[in-house]
């Protein structure tokens, strides 16, 4: 499965342009990370590569034919957690994934609701009102409708929000097992998901797209920006871009990014937040 994005647009009826030009190719199998602040324009190309919205200009082409003409073939091979995800309190976790399997028309539902209950762990909740489940286990109901159907396309917003950090870890290796054979995309927040399981980042800001290629490569194009220091040693106003503050027992020790690091500063090997945040602070100093 491979999207080819050329020049769309997308400005929303109020005049907003939530992304302005974007290029981009998406193929499985991947493992894709979407990162950005608010209102970078993640949302909205979710919406496009799934076909709820379409492109003010430009073309999303979907195995070499526009999206446009392939809408129902998408849904077919699609599997969506969007970020607000209604569930129906008073059904059971089996009886709410039977009838998403019901909307998806697959045929053997109970040998597909069993397969996804094992791959979510919730196979004791199964006869469970889904009122009855903790926040991570309703989480964990989401990501099983959106495993309905063995999808080639699974679109994950935000799917580790409310997890502990076992849960974290263990969905991220079932998103990084399920994207052996498939196109997965993940927009989250949490950097550490991206760093743990991504073979492919996009970081949008301001509805463009900064950087796109492994996360690795991020990685490297900010080392030699990264540095700590002792706060009392840096002017006010200093140069850095602070990351990360610790209050210790001989001051405030910092982290930070800069285009040129200062000289009170020791340079420091970059993680991908580093990095992250080196490329925005870049981008919005301009
Ligand atoms: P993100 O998911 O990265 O937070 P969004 O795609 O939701 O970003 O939003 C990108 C921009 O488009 C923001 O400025 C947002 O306010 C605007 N936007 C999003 N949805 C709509 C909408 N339905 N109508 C008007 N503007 C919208």
């Amino acid at each position: 499965m491979e999207f080819h994005i050329q020049d769309v647009t997308m400005t929303y009826p109020n005049g907003k342009q939530a992304l302005g030009g974007l290029s981009l190719r998406l193929g499985s199998p991947s493992l894709t990370g979407l990162l950005g602040p608010n209102g970078a324009g993640k949302s909205t190309l979710i919406r496009l590569l799934s076909a709820a919205l379409m492109p003010s200009s430009g073309v999303i082409q979907l195995d070499g034919a526009p999206l446009k003409d392939r809408e129902m073939e998408l849904k077919s091979r699609l599997g969506y957690l969007p970020q607000e995800f209604g569930l129906f309190d008073e059904l059971t976790v089996w009886q709410f994934l039977d009838y998403m399997a019901a909307l998806k028309g697959i045929r053997d539902s109970r040998a597909a609701i069993r397969q996804v209950l094992q791959d979510v762990r919730l196979e004791e909740q199964a006869k469970a009102r889904i009122r009855t489940l903790s926040g991570g286990q309703r989480q964990r109901v989401g990501i099983a409708q959106a495993l309905l159907g063995d999808p080639e396309l699974l679109i994950l917003d935000e799917p580790t929000v409310g997890l502990d950090p076992e849960e974290r870890i263990h969905f991220r290796n079932l998103f990084s097992r399920t994207a052996q054979n498939r196109l997965v995309l993940l927009s989250t927040h949490i950097i550490e998901d991206v760093q743990s399981v991504c073979d492919h980042l996009i970081v949008l800001h301001r509805g463009t797209i900064l950087f796109s290629g492994a996360p690795e490569r991020l990685i490297q194009a900010a080392a030699g920006h990264v540095g700590v220091f002792w706060e009392q040693d840096a002017p006010e106003n200093g140069e850095i871009s602070v990351t990360a503050r610790v209050h210790t027992a001989c001051g405030v020790r910092c982290r930070g990014v800069a285009g040129v690091l200062p000289s009170y500063a020791r340079p420091e090997e970059p993680t991908l937040e580093d990095a992250y945040l080196y490329l925005i602070s870049r981008e919005v100093a301009r």
